[in-house]
């Protein structure tokens, strides 16, 4: 790589915005053509001014810059894929795998070639000894056309797994143990389909390079596609064919955050089918079947029930204790309510997976009369008739 960003500008790496601005302005009244007129090394410099503070006053260009250095910024950079091949060099890291392009040599190290991100928009040649490792021409979108190899490192296909759960752990979130069968990592070659004694590469001779025929980016040569510049590639691995993947049975932990519904569905990046010879394991889906409660009905995130009261609570009124998912909550019942009123209570619905906020829940007054009355109750119940002082059927079919 040319020469670095912050050096140019002259800041650290952790530097703010602001203090990139001020470096940046320093510099740039310091190399401005206006000032160094006919001065050819100004000029470079301020050109190299420009070019570095455009990308680190951008804060995504920046971070993609921390990470890709300047080939980020270049023509046919595709940030999906280069988000997937950090995902899947993080993984391969934290899990201790095989080095990065550690196919048979083994001495290639983690770090990738960056003169190698671009070795996909030409043709990868010959597929016999089969390159190990993430392909990371593939963090470029494909810019000439031509059909994957089958050397190719090849991403792993999502997988979706269904879960059963309560109406109230829907509510609450849960973590629950599952284990599935899923296309694996093959533990033998560690994915890279490759094992034993490398030999030397047929596609480059051994050289490690390879002659390119143009290309929109005009390099001229580049390291092998098929040995990754090693010379040398490995025989196929006889557990998994020289895919690198095996199935196997995954045990997980899984989150389920409050508020899933029927069909919701939880995303577990990287836990789907391994990627072919290294390439980046898909995701695990996880598609929520919520159970239905025998008193409360669900609507969107609001929770619908029938609260019942006597008739005197619902006659003089009264205040009734009312369980919710989120605890018991004393509700107002005032004088006078009918069967039937409806009450809402802001905020005892089911939380929103959205972020949005909590649902309410509605509670539909349901006057209960006493099922065996006692001769007083009678009485009182007789009292009671006196007073209504309309029919109340007198409205009906009017
Ligand atoms: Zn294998
Ligand atoms: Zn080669």
């Amino acid at each position: 790589m040319a020469d670095d960003y912050y050096q140019i500008l002259g800041v650290s790496r952790t530097a703010s915005a602001d203090e990139v601005k001020k470096a940046f302005r320093k510099l740039a009244r310091q190399y401005h053509p206006d000032v160094n007129p006919g001065n050819k090394a100004a000029e470079e410099k301020f050109k190299q001014l420009n070019q570095a503070f455009e990308v680190l006053s951008d804060e995504k260009k920046r971070k993609l810059y921390d990470e890709f250095g300047e080939e980020a910024s270049k023509i046919g950079f595709d940030e999906k894929k280069a988000a997937q091949y950090r995902a899947y060099r993080n993984a391969r890291s934290a899990g201790g795998g095989m080095p990065f392009g550690g196919g048979g040599g083994g001495g290639a190290g983690v770090d990738f070639d960056l003169g190698d991100l671009f070795g996909d928009i030409f043709n990868r040649a010959g597929g016999a000894g089969g390159g190990a490792g993430f392909d990371v021409g593939e963090i470029f979108g494909r810019a000439a056309g031509g059909g994957r190899a089958p050397s190719a490192a090849t991403p792993g296909e999502d997988i979706t797994a269904t879960l059963t759960l309560s109406f109230s752990e829907a509510l609450t979130g849960i973590e629950r143990n599952i284990s599935l069968q899923r296309p694996g990592r093959c533990q033998r070659c560690q994915g890279s389909g490759e094992v034993g004694t490398p030999t030397t590469c047929g596609t480059c001779g051994g050289t490690g390079k390879v002659r390119r025929s143009g290309g929109i980016l005009g390099m001229a040569g580049g390291t092998c596609p098929t040995c990754r510049g090693t010379g040398r590639t490995a025989p196929p691995c006889s557990s998994c064919g020289g895919d690198g993947v095996m199935d196997e049975t995954a045990r997980l932990t899984v989150k389920l955050p409050a508020g899933v519904q029927t069909g919701s569905k939880v995303r577990l990046s990287g836990q789907g089918a391994s990627g072919a010879r290294g390439g980046p394991s898909g995701d695990l889906y996880i598609e929520t079947i919520v159970s239905e409660h025998p008193l409360v009905r669900r609507e969107g995130d609001d929770l619908y029930m029938d609260l019942p009261v006597t008739v005197t609570e619902a006659m003089l009124g009264a205040e009734v204790r009312v369980p919710t998912f989120q605890g018991e909550v004393t509700v107002k019942v005032p004088p006078g309510s009918q069967s039937g009123r409806r009450m809402r209570l802001k905020g005892r619905g089911a939380p929103s997976l959205k972020g949005g906020p909590v649902g309410d829940l509605y509670l539909t007054l349901q006057v209960k009369v006493p099922e065996h009355p006692s001769a007083e109750a009678r009485q009182a119940a007789e009292a009671l008739a006196r007073a209504y002082q309309t029919d109340v059927r007198g409205s009906l079919l009017l």
